[in-house]
């Protein structure tokens, strides 16, 4: 991806600041983090629980204002991030509508959030109540050594998938889903969490195609990187890499084929009307 002449749109920059501290109980949270972390992206829960003792500081949700990242890593995160909210800010006028972008947030290890405390072991999340996007850079050697999605068009998929998060988030969606989730049985809120996910998957194709209609930035092997990474992070995949078998009723994300088909899907013309992934 040639990205190094996008838009830099600033990121918050809390790398290097100190992760919160723990309040009682909070050892709990952290093991059931870790199980998440383990559960999802496949990383040993005790490197998580260890991680406890470097923990200090205060609680309270920690801000650091909105920059330029110096380094290259970051700088990357920037332009993708700026790009996404750029193409949704494009699509919402399109429709009437108004877009607010997010905010990125850099952190390691550990960082306060409106969700809870962030951990590096969660990998890449949004969180609704603040409308942010977390990273620990960290997690680009996860996706590239410990589930095989090279390149740096696998990053910018991520990236994408989480803006595709604040864009349900604008819409209504996820409120609904959260919603509809507290009345249903739990595989059948399993169920709309998968097509929360796919769509997430589809509107980052949708950001894939958008941006690169105005930047012209894809290279060779693009695609095949998002692609990649999409199926990498097929719940199907983790679990077969954790249990050695496949339990489709605890999906939660969606399957690696079914990742694969909703980022096609919102790459293949990149109209977010496409992924409507609760009326297929
Ligand atoms: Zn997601």
């Amino acid at each position: 991806m040639k990205w190094q002449g996008g838009r830099r749109g600033g990121v918050e920059d809390r790398r290097g600041m100190g992760g919160p501290g723990m309040i009682g109980g909070g050892g709990v949270v952290v093991v059931i983090l870790a199980l998440v972390g383990y559960y999802v992206f496949g990383i040993d829960p005790q490197t998580v629980v260890n991680g406890l003792e470097s923990i200090q500081g205060s609680q309270s949700q920690q801000q650091a204002s909105v920059g330029t990242p110096k380094d290259e890593a970051g700088q990357f995160v920037e332009v993708v991030h700026t790009s996404a909210n750029d193409t949704w800010t494009a699509l919402f006028q399109a429709q009437g509508k108004t877009y607010s972008p997010s905010t990125v947030v850099l952190y390691d290890n550990a960082t306060g959030t409106g969700c809870g405390t962030g951990q590096a072991a969660m990998g890449p999340f949004y969180c609704p109540a603040d409308q942010r996007v977390y990273i620990d850079l960290s997690f680009w050697t996860t996706l590239d050594q410990q589930l095989g999605a090279k390149g740096d068009y696998a990053r910018a998929y991520v990236i994408a998938h989480e803006v595709g998060h604040h864009v349900q988030n604008q819409l209504g969606i996820t409120d609904y889903v959260q919603q509809q989730e507290r009345r249903v049985s739990r595989s059948a809120a399993n169920a709309l969490s998968v097509r929360l996910e796919l769509q997430a998957d589809c509107y980052a194709g949708v950001w894939a195609y958008q941006s690169n209609l105005k930047m012209n930035w894809l290279e060779a092997g693009d695609i095949e990187e998002a692609i990649g990474a999409a199926s990498a992070v097929g719940d199907d995949t983790l679990q077969e890499a954790s249990q050695g078998r496949v339990v489709p009723d605890s999906f939660t994300h969606g399957s690696a084929a079914d990742r694969v088909k909703w980022f096609k899907t919102g790459f293949a013309n990149g109209d977010p009307r496409q992924c409507d992934t609760f009326g297929a």
